[in-house]
């Protein structure tokens, strides 16, 4: 036999067990989207290289180290999309969709990093991302986190994830604050990890973010970030937990949340969960008001988020909290040859009048039983039989596979009442 080609590695087959719940969880957060009158974009998953470069920011660890780069035929060098913002923006400029209007967008599709794969953590991801632009008050904040609210009390999820707030401020207090952070760090040197060490220069305030205990200490008495805000961002901070408090939703002030893309400012949350380990967050965002200008769009206020759809699907594998619909509904069998033609007939008939049952025909034909067998192996709610007799007197037998009632004959022009119930 010949060798096997393999997938690659953190990249993943979804298969059929699992795409109803993908789909699902899709469909939820499609219509909750709409609901809030935000429109799709779909952007291509490759990009200039320099888009993420100069988005991104050249010393964060996804354009350091995460990034699919590669030469295309004709020298340009390309990148497999890490993220969606960058694109959304890019896209967002190239049409002129930003100038001078606002706009609500979503997107929803791979992301790749290569990373390395663990449980929660692949190669190729699949991301939603929202974005709303035009708009620089505390309010759209508040309804984006809101828009995750609700889509996680849709999923069942909400019992299970924590909403984490902090303010990154305006550039000039940030840089205030870098100094003084970077300042009180090398002044406790020995404590740092060598990844820390070597943050001082490139990133000190990623250096918060470290989950490393030998370094808990020394974290918790640096500088708060908070001791530097401007007043701007403090009354916009305040605003939005204004809102928050007023709409009931509890969050948790993290003053070392940073988030490690370059382009935030002011607003930035994450909803982190403890039930998946060390891959905790499922969805991040904020402020990005710089960004539409630093990627040559006129200064555009904006801000978003993106949750990472496979660790939403393991949550909802443990919790079991989302219903999924059947594959199948009706499955229809023929008992015996001269049946198999008239079955045929009647499938094509449930798709015509009942359109949004899952109708399968059993086809190959085989022993009855075990074309029963495979009706209750599809999971489906009723097996439709023709037989010799029922084809004779126009008529089907419905046959229920999951709940105990009797099993009925009824003639071929009531079959569409006696199914409509299953839709
Ligand atoms: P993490 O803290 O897990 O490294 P991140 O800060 O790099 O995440 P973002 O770039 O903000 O993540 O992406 C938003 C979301 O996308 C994350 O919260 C997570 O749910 C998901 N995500 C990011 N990287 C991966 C990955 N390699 N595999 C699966 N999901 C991912
Ligand atoms: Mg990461």
């Amino acid at each position: 036999m010949a060798k096997q080609i393999q997938a690659i590695r953190g990249m993943n087959d979804i298969l059929p067990e699992q795409t109803g719940r993908w789909q699902q969880l899709e469909h939820v957060i499609r219509q909750l989207l709409a609901g809030y009158g935000y429109s799709e974009i779909r952007m291509p998953v490759v990009e200039q290289t320099d888009l993420f470069k100069r988005s991104i920011g050249e010393v964060t660890d996804i354009v350091e180290k995460e990034m699919y780069t590669f030469e295309d035929r004709n020298g340009d060098s390309l990148t497999l999309r890490p993220e969606g913002t960058a694109s959304c923006v890019r896209a967002g400029n190239e049409h002129g969709l930003l100038y001078n209007q606002t706009r609500r967008l979503w997107y929803m599709g791979p992301m790749f990093r290569h990373e390395r794969p663990q449980k929660g953590r692949y190669r190729q991801f699949h991301q939603v991302g929202v974005e709303a632009f035009g708009l620089d008050g505390p309010d759209i904040d508040a309804e984006l986190i809101l828009l995750t609210v609700r889509l996680w009390k849709a999923l069942g999820l909400l019992p299970y994830l924590t909403l984490e707030l902090n303010s990154l401020a305006s550039n000039e207090a940030r840089g205030a604050y870098r100094d003084a952070l970077t300042a009180y760090l090398r002044s406790h040197l020995d404590m740092l990890d060598e990844d820390s060490v070597r943050r001082l220069e490139s990133n000190p305030l990623r250096i918060l973010d470290s989950k490393n205990p030998a370094m808990a200490e020394v974290l918790a008495n640096a500088p708060k970030l908070s001791e530097y805000w401007d007043e701007e961002s403090r009354s916009h901070f305040e605003k939005l937990c204004a809102y928050l408090d007023a709409a009931g939703v509890p969050y948790v002030h993290n003053e070392r949340l940073v988030r490690g893309l370059d382009y935030y400012n002011r607003t930035v949350f994450e909803w982190v969960t403890e039930s998946l380990g060390a891959q905790g967050t499922v969805c991040a965002g904020g402020r990005y008001d710089g960004l539409v200008e630093q990627l040559g769009g006129k200064a555009t206020p904006a801000v978003g988020f993106a949750m990472g759809l496979e660790r939403l699907v393991l949550m909802l594998e443990q919790a079991d909290s989302l219903t999924i619909p059947r594959a199948v509904d009706v499955y229809v069998v023929a008992a015996g040859p001269e049946a198999e033609l008239p079955a045929m007939r009647v499938a094509e008939q449930v798709r015509d009048t009942l359109p949004g049952l899952r109708t399968m025909l059993h086809c190959g034909g085989g022993k009855f039983a075990k074309q029963l067998k495979k009706a209750d192996q599809s999971g489906a709610e009723v097996a439709l039989i023709l037989g010799a007799d029922e084809v004779k007197e126009n008529k089907v037998t419905v046959k229920y596979l999951r709940q105990n009632v009797e099993q009925q004959t009824v003639p071929m022009d009531e079959l569409t009442s006696v199914l409509r119930t299953l839709v």
